[in-house]
């Protein structure tokens, strides 16, 4: 079971056009049910409604117990299952993804599904406003491949500067560009399905377990997008190879976010300026994108939970692996890094008890 952990990370479903008619009515009935079923779908208001009635029982002993198979719980059970003579016992409290949540961008409707843990927001005061009582959707997912189940598939890793800043919370040159790349690079098979998009090698890598291409098809406003960049002197430049310019994306998917004037700021006539603030926190969302309630550093006294080598401060043998331990946020979308700080475990956990990095 460990070995097929992995892979579902991994959403990328070929076309629907390469298959035959059947297989095609098959998906549209499957997402037609699926918005169906979110007109009448009831959110659970409690983590307990997903209580588990299975009983206890003996499962063994084992040399590692990951909890949540999640971006970086699949990535660190995977990896640490490579050493042979290692048990390694994986608990996730949701199930295999399904053919829904196979589909890139299905995410909308597979919220309305057990598949989601359907947290809110608490009453937000300067964002959500034109939410009900001003509180956010929150969805996590619950599942083998946790929020990766639902999630844009956007793969942007982040700047320079932002792991530059990590290795100064955590205080440890692990964190540091230099080294994050090598993990970015182990994870990524890169496909550059695209030859027009632009594609720097010395940032990528080929024989990763994490599939990223050029999002295919490209929407048609695509080229007059990069076209006018390039009219405003940027450039087209691969934006997860440390540099700043327009790009097509990369991975299968895209996200976007839809807006229109608001009832709430038609007072503010000023649209340069006071309109779109206005405006901006009437629909602003969190994007999905939760990190940190667990940061890296050095002090607890800090508010800091783990230290550089992942290790909950106070306990001995428990360490956290995910998007919680990230100190600051980034300049990017959060799965690419939370593989690659699973990845980062792999080593930690091999060099403590084998002796050696990969
Ligand atoms: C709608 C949406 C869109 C997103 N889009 C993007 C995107 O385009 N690009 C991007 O980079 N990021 C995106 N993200 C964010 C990205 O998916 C997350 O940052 C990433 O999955 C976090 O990984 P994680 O390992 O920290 O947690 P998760 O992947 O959420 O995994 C946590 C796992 O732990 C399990 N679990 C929780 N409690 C227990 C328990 N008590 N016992 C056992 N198991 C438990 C959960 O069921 C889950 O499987 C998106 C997220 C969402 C929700």
């Amino acid at each position: 079971m460990l070995a097929n952990l992995f892979p579902v990370l991994l959403l990328l479903v070929p076309s629907l056009c390469q298959y035959d008619i059947a297989t095609v009515e098959y998906y549209v009935q499957l997402i037609t049910d699926l918005y169906k079923n979110g007109e009448t779908y009831e959110w659970p208001t409690n983590a307990h409604e997903y209580y588990s009635n299975t009983k206890r029982q003996k499962y063994g002993s084992y040399d590692f117990v990951v909890i949540g198979a999640g971006a970086g719980g699949s990535v660190a059970a995977s990896r640490l299952s490579e050493i042979e003579s290692w048990n390694v016992l994986v608990l996730e409290a949701g199930v295999y993804g399904d053919n829904a949540t196979d589909v890139p961008d299905l995410y909308t409707p597979v919220r309305y599904t057990n598949y989601n843990w359907a947290y809110n927001s608490t009453p937000q005061k300067t964002c959500c406003l034109g939410a009900q009582n001003q509180i956010c959707l929150y969805p996590r997912d619950r599942g083998v491949g946790g929020s990766t189940l639902i999630n844009g598939l956007v793969y942007a890793r982040g700047y320079k500067s932002d792991f530059d800043r990590w290795e100064k919370f955590a205080n440890d040159k692990r964190w540091g560009y230099d080294s994050v790349l090598r993990y970015f690079k182990k994870s990524e098979n890169f496909v550059h399905n695209d030859k027009q998009a632009p594609y720097d090698p010395a940032y990528h890598g080929t024989g990763g377990y994490l599939q990223v291409t050029y999002h295919q098809p490209q929407s048609p406003q695509l080229n007059a997008f990069l076209e006018a960049n390039k009219e405003l002197g940027f450039e087209i430049a691969d934006y997860n190879a440390n540099k700043l310019g327009a790009s097509p994306v990369q991975t299968n998917t895209n996200a976007s976010l839809q807006g229109s004037p608001l009832r709430a700021c038609r007072k503010h006539k000023n649209l340069s300026e006071s309109y779109w603030y206005c405006a901006i926190r009437q629909v602003s969302s969190n994007l999905y994108h939760p990190l940190g309630t667990c940061p890296m550093g050095t002090d607890p006294i800090n508010g800091a939970v783990v230290d550089s080598k992942l290790k909950v401060f106070g306990f001995r043998n428990l360490r956290i692996a995910d998007a919680s331990v990230f100190p600051s946020p980034l300049a990017g979308h959060p799965n690419a890094p939370t593989v690659m700080v699973g990845e980062q475990l792999e080593d930690l956990v091999k060099l403590t008890y084998n002796g050696k990095y990969d």
